[in-house]
């Protein structure tokens, strides 16, 4: 079964390697949605698969590291593009979340990225 719990943050970016023209190579910033899925089987006493408050405290760090910032300072992110950052959050969340099964990544209600650690 898979669960999953959602998370905010609010950061600032701009994209350097699009066009100037472009409107996102501008500085400006979004309400980022972060949705953590993990998988497993469901414990046939507690009746979950996880601690919903296990996924906060593993994610929480990493929010931490990218909630009220310029992104593009964040090493790692000087190209930040939802698939940039998805692939930092993972790399960083993976070691401390067991069963992480994908992250999925909005930049804004209708555009975002899904990463299962794969392509
Ligand atoms: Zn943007």
């Amino acid at each position: 079964m898979e669960i999953f719990k959602d998370f905010t943050f609010d950061s600032a970016h701009f994209l350097p390697h699009v066009p100037k023209g472009h409107k996102c190579f501008r500085m400006h910033g979004h309400t980022y949605r972060l949705r953590v899925v993990v998988r497993g089987a469901v414990d046939e006493k507690l009746g979950w698969v996880m601690d919903f408050a296990d996924i906060k405290a593993a994610v929480k760090p990493i929010i931490a590291q990218l909630d009220h910032r310029v992104l593009n300072d964040i090493e790692g992110l000087e190209n930040p593009t939802a698939e940039v950052i998805s692939k930092w959050i993972w790399t960083r969340l993976r070691a401390h979340l067991p069963g992480l099964a994908r992250i999925e990544l909005y930049e804004t209600p209708t555009s975002g990225c899904i990463f299962t650690g794969a392509q």
